[in-house]
């Protein structure tokens, strides 16, 4: 190799290595918070809310509104259910649910590592019972990169009514005063971790009443469901059965549901899977919030 071609080379060396440091730079959380309390543990939704005026105010006003209200009807799905992007453009939103309790408090290191990895923005629904369930770090880990959108699942993951009701042996919360709190309580609790205020809200189940759905709006948050249901519930589902379903179903605009609290399921294979195919048909990864990937 003679010496210009040499230089050539050299230069050529140095900018793609400057590239490559870029890159990397970028994977990295865009946003920084400072360390979490240790004590957040032990917060609870009622001092939460009533330290905060914007909470403790709001939900006065919700439970004076609100009193009286008789259900009509308990489903997953209501007309106000928010299920699909509202774009015309070739886009879809992951949603990955954090659970909590006793079999629902892991936390699918591999999962995030692939979004983070691959610049995948998500919305993320965590409740706080998955918070306090060992999951402060990861919880911070989630809450400081700005490519995910941190969202409400509850403050103790159960279906929202204000009468008692039952899903998949799942007591619903029992009376006007826990729906409330179920989705303010968690939602201050959030806020007072992050500074940010949540506005959309998924159930534990995804099941709610009449009353309960207008109870989210009013407390400021669209009731998020889905229109691509992943069905990566349990270990026996492989990868290849959970993208398949994904990738049949999905459409421009659509919303996928998903879980990241489950590290024994197939949810991390499934979603490389999902993302690098549905990439190669051009698909756009969007969050709830209208973030989207660059082009
Ligand atoms: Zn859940």
């Amino acid at each position: 190799m003679d010496s210009p071609r040499l230089v050539f080379a050299l230069i050529g060396a140095i900018c793609l290595a400057v590239f490559a440091a870029c890159t990397v730079e970028k994977a990295k959380p865009s946003k920084v918070l400072p360390a979490l309390p240790p004590e957040a543990g032990r917060w609870t939704a009622e001092e939460s809310v009533g330290r905060d005026p914007y909470w403790s105010n709001r939900v006065a006003a919700t439970l004076d509104g609100y009193r009286g209200r008789i259900p009509r009807r308990f489903a997953e799905f209501h007309p106000t259910t928010f299920r699909r992007l509202e774009t015309a453009s070739n886009e879809v939103a992951l949603t990955f649910d954090a659970c909590g309790g006793t079999y629902g408090s892991g936390f699918n290191a591999p999962l995030v590592d692939f979004l983070e990895a691959d610049r995948v923005p998500a919305t993320i629904f965590v409740s706080w019972r998955w918070v306090t369930n060992g999951n402060l770090g990861n919880f911070r880990r989630l809450a400081t990169n700005g490519l995910f959108q941190v969202e409400n699942h509850g403050l103790t993951h159960r279906p929202c009514a204000v009468s008692p009701r039952e899903i998949y042996r799942i007591p619903s919360t029992p009376d006007l005063a826990a729906a409330v709190m179920e989705i303010a309580g968690n939602a201050a609790l959030l806020e007072r971790l992050t500074g940010r205020r949540t506005s959309f809200f998924r159930s534990g189940t995804a099941y709610y009443d009449d009353v309960a759905m207008d109870l989210a709006a009013s407390l400021g948050h669209r009731v998020a469901g889905w229109d691509v249901l992943s069905g990566d519930v349990g270990g026996g589902q492989t990868a290849q059965a959970i993208a398949g379903r994904v990738l049949r179903a999905c459409k421009p605009g659509s919303v996928v549901i998903m879980h990241l609290n489950q590290p024994s399921w197939n949810a991390a294979p499934a979603t490389r899977i999902i993302v690098e195919t549905l990439r190669s048909r051009g698909v756009r990864f969007v969050r709830l919030d209208g973030v989207r990937e660059g082009p």
